[in-house]
Formats: structure tokens, sequence, C-alpha cells
């Protein structure tokens, strides 16, 4: 039976990271944030509850110390694509993460993503697809 509290690592606690990490932590999940850069925990919302960890993702031992190996599920969402790349591959091979969620800038590099069993959410295709609603006549609708 599947557990409804989850355990959720959030890699990148900038404009994306920190406000999924703040839904997960108010939906009631347990979470650990992950950013090299101290700073960026401010984003979170006041009620967040979850732990924060500095480190530099693209290292395996914040990985590792990040608690990786429990997590139900790991978003991979640093600006970096090699950096996620390596987030989740490490997440999905060395620690066995079931569920893989990376940001990808480049379009072209989605493919690797998922022929590695990571899913993707590219922000360029996104938009590309909510703009071409405006091509087929869109905001007359
Ligand atoms: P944003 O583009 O606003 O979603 O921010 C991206 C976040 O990823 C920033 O808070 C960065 O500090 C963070 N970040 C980028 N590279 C790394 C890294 N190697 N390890 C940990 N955090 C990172």
């Amino acid at each position: 039976m599947k557990r409804s509290r989850k355990f959720i690592v959030v890699f990148g606690c900038g404009r994306i990271g920190s406000a999924i990490a703040s839904v997960a932590s108010m939906k009631g999940h347990n979470v650990i944030v992950v950013d090299k850069d101290e700073r960026s925990f401010r984003r979170l919302s006041s009620e967040f509850s979850g732990f924060t960890v500095v480190g530099d993702a693209a290292e395996f031992e914040t990985i590792k110390k990040s608690q990786v190996a429990n997590a139900d599920i790991v978003f991979a969402l640093t600006n970096d694509d090699s950096t996620n790349y390596f987030i989740s591959v490490c997440s999905r091979y060395i620690f066995g993460v079931e569920k893989v969620v990376a940001r990808v800038y480049d379009p072209a590099k989605a493919k690797i993503f998922e022929e590695s069993g990571v899913e993707v959410v590219c922000p360029v295709t996104l938009m590309v697809e909510k703009l071409r609603f405006y091509i087929d006549g869109g905001d007359k609708l």
C-alpha cells in the first residue's frame, strides 16, 4: 500500500524549487530542499516545515547527505541541465528512486533524460505549446 505522506527531495531552491518544496510541505509531505546558496532558502514559504541542506548538487556527497536513498520522489530543479542529469541518474540508479523528475532547459536533451528513466519538464516546450494556442486562434475562444 502506498504511503500518503511522501518523502520528497528537491534540488534547487530557486523560483521553481522553492515553490514546489513549499507546496509539498504544505500538503503534509516530508521535504528536504537542497541548494548551493543558503540565501535561496529565503524563497520558501514561512510555513515550510521541512529541512534544508546547503551543498553543491554536482557533488555525489551532497546527493548522499540529502537522504535521496529514502526518497519517494526526487525533483532535480537546478538551473543547469548537466547538474540535473547527474542528480537524476544518481537518484535513479545508485539510490533506486522510482520517481525522478527533472527540469530540462534544452529540449534537445530531453530524450537523453527520458531514456534514463527520468521524467522531464521542459519549460521551453511547455511555453511553445502554450503559444501555439494563439496561432490556432485561441485568443478568440
Ligand atoms: P531558478 O532558476 O530561479 O529556479 O534557480 C535555480 C536554483 O538552483 C538557484 O537557487 C541555484 O542556487 C540552484 N543551483 C544551481 N546549481 C546548483 C548546484 N550545483 N547545486 C545546488 N543548487 C544549485
